[in-house]
């Protein structure tokens, strides 16, 4: 059927074997993504080599130069050419050995990789050898192999990764985010070693010095600091094959995220979506809802049991027998955390937040104070009761559990829309909610989202304001005799003179603690109270921030607040310092792990900085790659907005109600949260009086499409 035609001819393509260079350069595509996988590499290969001591230093986020030095076993000037051919590895001395990998390395890529994209020099002294060798390599090509003196050990340098490859490079982000990465996959290297004396230097400057030791703990406490180490819970268990030792924190330093969740299989840092599972199921019902434990757990078992050739950076294994691995670590911890006394160490933990009670007295609005002994307090109960039963606190369902941890809705001054949020609609409110009085914002007055709209008070006297009778008809329960006596005559003017009924009757009622039902002339009106509150507070922010080209209020902290932060997080941290300051939130770098907050967004006021810091910085993490400021920015608003926003769960008064209906008016257009579910569930009249069998066809035809 098909003829072939110029046009369609398919002439056989050309098969060529790929050079060298370029098998190298794709296979380093998989191997080496950025700076901190040489360092990761490199830093294996001193480790196989049986270093006492490593040094690596870093100019330039690693891009420009990547410097390890080793006092391992090091190389022969015949290994040295062999060493930095691709699949020339001296860790599997036979064909059987990959079943039963006991090094880091085995898959001999890496130097080759990391030498077809960079320019690589290393020098090399082996025992017993008179001196040393150096070999160049650049862009893959080797360039002089000679003598050179040097100790025994190995000294790599890889100088401008990526220069022979622009678009790897160009993927690079900023010097200090690709440092983050990189001072990531130190530590984790040095947590698994800890009898290595590790040094690493970032241009000039020593970042760390981590002496040799056997206490596992005081390597722990070098990259985490007290508030880490205080709360470490030994665990040990160990059965004929299985072995677990480590630590396990106490749920006070729980994350919002499981970076912090550092486990080790036969000395390899290991990510694995099972075993952190195993991780959450073994705290459940002593952590907040959304929150991560933070552990750091060594796991041995024999080479036979895990498959660790199935990931090109090995970041990930596979094991023989994943169930078991699973259940014997969920065992360990819950056998642990039944025989230690949870309730004294969530009671007397170190509250994260360094701050004395009086610095928070001073520091943050009184609503605040109540909140953290609460919560500690509850969560305390629930530990009891967990320790008690084994599960989540009796007679709670899964939701009556969050909320009780959640804090939120148990805090005793709690004021939705009181003076403390920063952007000008607690006064509004104020003003529009005196009394049960339903005022009405007339829709010709109050167009949506106008700088005016969120500024200026809003009028609230209930002759501009009222139009309509709330609940038509009925007026029982908590509508206020002036306003039906007036109502019915007024709607009546107001449609003779042509003036649109307004569309939102302010009464309204919570239910179950989350839902709001109201009515607009057209039907009824459930709404999500978070989703909307949300929203409203997302609409003025972004006025004010992106419209008006202002920042959020900060409250300035007396003492600044000293937090420590995993690498990646400070990096990130340091990188969007000038978009969290829009937010309100003031950082400076104090050096180490740790940064310093000067402020905090005032909306925000019942969260500690600390923990506010890392929910921004999760946020900001979560943004995705690279996102421009403003898109950053328009992130981390809808974040202020979403945590500054009441929960689902938080008890509302009848003036809080009010007050929250009268904004939606501000904001008709939006019917959903920024995060796009919807906010209210609108069910017209029409639609009742069917489901109800009263709407005859004539029925149907009085009311309007
Ligand atoms: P692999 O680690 O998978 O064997 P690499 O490409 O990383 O592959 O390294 C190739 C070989 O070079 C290693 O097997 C090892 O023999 C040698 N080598 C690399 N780095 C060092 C070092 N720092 N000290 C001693 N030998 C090294
Ligand atoms: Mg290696």
């Amino acid at each position: 059927m098909n003829t072939p035609t110029a046009t369609t001819a398919k002439p056989p393509r050309i098969i060529r074997q790929l050079p060298a260079h370029l098998v190298n350069q794709i296979a380093a595509g998989e191997v080496i993504e950025r700076p901190a996988s040489v360092v990761k590499e490199l830093l294996e290969n001193s480790i196989d080599a049986g270093s006492t001591r490593i040094e690596l230093s870093l100019e330039g986020g690693g891009v420009e130069l990547i410097r390890i030095s080793d006092d391992g076993c090091g190389m022969t000037a015949e290994q040295l050419p062999l060493a930095v051919t691709s699949h020339a590895t001296s860790k599997l001395p036979d064909d059987e050995s990959l079943f039963h990998v006991g090094t880091l390395g085995f898959r001999g890529e890496a130097l080759a990789s990391i030498a077809s994209v960079s320019q690589m020099t290393i020098r090399s002294r082996a025992e017993g050898e008179e001196g040393g060798c150096q070999i160049d390599i650049r862009g893959g090509v080797i360039e002089t192999p000679g003598p050179c003196g040097c100790p025994v050990g190995t000294v790599i340098e890889v100088r401008n990764l990526f220069f022979n490859t622009p678009v790897r490079r160009k993927f690079l982000k900023t010097p200090q985010t690709e440092r983050g990465h990189i001072v990531e996959a130190f530590t984790r290297l040095a947590l698994a070693n800890p009898k290595v004396h590790f040094v690493l230097r970032n241009g000039d400057k020593e970042m760390f010095d981590l002496l040799p030791t056997t206490r596992w703990a005081d390597r722990i406490e070098s990259f985490f600091g007290t508030e880490i180490s205080e709360a470490l819970i030994p665990i040990e268990n160990q059965d004929e094959t299985v072995q677990i030792t480590g630590y396990a924190c106490d749920p006070s330093v729980s994350r919002g995220n499981n970076r912090m969740q550092y486990l080790f299989l036969n000395g390899r840092h290991i990510r694995d979506r099972a075993l952190q599972h195993a991780l959450g199921e073994a705290y459940r019902g002593m952590l907040m809802v959304g929150r991560h434990p933070v552990c750091f757990l060594r796991m041995r078992m024999p080479a036979d049991m895990i498959d660790v050739n199935v990931h090109p950076a090995k970041l990930e294994v596979r094991f023989t027998d994943s169930g078991r691995v699973y259940s014997r670590l969920l065992q360990t911890l819950r056998q642990r955390f039944l025989s230690t006394d949870m309730t004294h160490r969530v009671g007397s933990n170190p509250v994260p937040a360094p701050m004395s009670e009086e610095e928070q007295r001073q520091t943050v609005p009184e609503s605040v104070m109540g909140m953290r002994p609460n919560e500690v307090d509850q969560q305390r109960q629930s530990v009891i009761e967990w320790a008690r039963t084994g599960g989540p606190p009796s007679g709670s369902s899964a939701t009556s559990n969050t909320q009780m941890l959640g804090g939120a809705s148990g805090t005793p001054d709690f004021r939705p829309f009181g003076e403390s949020n920063s952007i000008g609609q607690g006064s509004q409110s104020a003003t529009g909610m005196t009394g049960q009085s339903a005022p009405l914002a007339s829709p010709n007055t109050w167009s949506p989202g106008s700088a005016a709209d969120v500024d200026s008070p809003r009028p609230s006297t209930a002759a501009e304001g009222i139009a309509m009778t709330p609940w038509d008809g009925d007026n029982s329960g908590s509508s206020n005799a002036n306003d039906s006596g007036t109502a019915g005559s007024s709607h009546d003017a107001a449609q003779a003179a042509g003036v649109p009924t307004p569309s939102v009757s302010h009464l309204g009622f919570q239910v179950h603690q989350r839902y709001l039902v109201t009515q607009d002339e057209k039907g009824m009106v459930v709404i999500d109270q978070h989703a909307l509150h949300e929203r409203v507070l997302y609409e003025r922010v972004c006025q004010k921030v992106l419209h008006e080209d202002a920042s959020l209020e900060a409250q300035q902290l007396l003492v600044p607040e000293p937090v420590s932060l995993t690498p990646a997080e400070r990096a990130a941290a340091l990188e969007v310092k000038d978009t969290l300051s829009r937010i309100g939130l003031e950082i400076e770098d104090f050096g180490g792990e740790t940064i310093l907050i000067q402020s905090y967004p005032a909306m925000l006021p019942n969260k500690p900085p600390a923990d506010m810091l890392r929910t921004v910085l999760e946020s900001v993490m979560g943004a995705g790659r690279d996102p421009n400021p403003k898109d950053l920015l328009n992130h981390l608003l809808s974040t202020v907005a979403c945590k500054a926003a009441v929960k689902a769960g938080d008890p509302l008064t009848p003036e809080e109600i009010t007050s929250l209906l009268e904004q939606k008016d501000l904001y008709q257009e939006t019917h959903h949260c920024p995060h796009g579910r919807p906010t209210a569930l609108f069910f017209s009249r029409d639609e009742l009086d069917r489901m109800f069998g009263r709407l005859g066809p004539r029925g149907r035809a009085s009311v309007s499409p």
